[in-house]
């Protein structure tokens, strides 16, 4: 990561690419016990967080991945009442999950309160939703805390993490996610950002799928989504099911809500659900053979 004249570079050396954005000023440098959180504000793109120098989120684009990190797997569920977000720290898929009037529970575990304060001043529109009587914030180890959850407690369990490293490794490993199936009550849906189709299919999304099938998931589907900000432009959440198809969902539904969406319509996810012809099997898990 550089800040020289003005531009902050994201540089991803195995893949031979780097992305940037002109920036103004850096409006917050703080280091948590966790992270090194970092807040700019940009020339066209709105104020950037980064964590240990990777991009979190930009104002103009996190309605992308923040709407496909919530809707399809809300509407996936048959009626999602019980959210659980591991992750999430920015509150931008809280706000999403909220937007549903029938979701009674949102819990939110973050392991880092820092990144929490640092949207609450500088991205005040994603923390909006936060006092929300349904909505719960916790600031401890997701892996730990869903040790201490009950059987069948969630409808719906989102992993909104960090890339698979250091504190993040483990939610995407089958340990972890067997504690998800379990916590999750039969006909529960799991959603977990899976990174880029173009640059992970072979790597972190085939692994992804091996512990998901591992820990009891059967069901599976990964969908692709632009996120410009993001390693190659190019993003994914996998979609799990407890015992339920994840590659049909409530059309009517979503195409009858009574909220706005910038990017997610029943469209565009029953596009998503269209997997890329060089990794179709692997995105379609077991749908593509129970379904053909
Ligand atoms: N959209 C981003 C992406 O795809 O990389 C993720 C955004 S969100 C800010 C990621 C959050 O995951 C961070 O706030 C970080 O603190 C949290 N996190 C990472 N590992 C965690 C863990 N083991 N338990 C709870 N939260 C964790």
């Amino acid at each position: 990561m550089s800040l020289d004249d003005q531009w902050f570079s994201e540089a991803f050396e195995s893949e031979g690419v780097a992305f940037s954005l002109r920036v103004r000023r850096k409006l917050l440098d703080e280091r948590t016990r966790y992270q090194h959180i970092e807040v700019f504000e940009t020339s066209h793109w709105g104020n950037l967080l980064t964590l240990d120098g990777c991009v979190m989120l930009t104002g103009r684009d996190n309605f992308l991945y923040h709407e496909m990190m919530s809707h399809p797997a809300l509407f996936t569920h048959a009626a999602p009442r019980r959210v659980l977000i591991i992750g999430g720290g920015d509150c931008g898929t809280l706000r999403e999950v909220l937007r549903h009037p029938d979701v009674t529970d949102a819990v939110q575990v973050d392991i880092d309160e820092g990144v929490t304060r640092a949207a609450a001043r500088f991205f005040p529109e994603l923390t909006e939703a936060n006092d929300d009587p349904r909505a719960e914030l916790r600031f401890e180890d997701g892996l730990a805390y869903i040790k201490s959850s009950g059987d069948g407690t969630f409808d719906v369990v989102i992993i909104d993490s960090t890339d698979p490293v250091g504190f993040a490794e483990g939610l995407f490993e089958a340990p972890f996610l067997r504690e998800v199936h379990r916590v999750l009550a039969d006909g529960g849906v799991l959603v977990q950002q899976s990174e880029s189709p173009l640059l992970h299919s072979e790597s972190i999304i085939r692994d992804l799928h091996g512990a998901l099938d591992e820990a009891g998931f059967a069901h599976r589907v990964t969908l692709p989504f632009p996120v410009p900000s993001y390693p190659s432009g190019w993003w994914s959440a996998t979609l799990a099911g407890k015992g339920v198809p994840v590659n049909r969902f409530r059309q009517a539904d979503a195409d009858a809500r009574a909220f706005p969406t910038r990017y997610y319509s029943a469209d565009v996810h029953r596009g998503a659900l269209a997997p890329p012809a060089f990794c179709a099997a692997l995105f379609s898990g077991l749908e593509s053979v129970t379904t053909g």
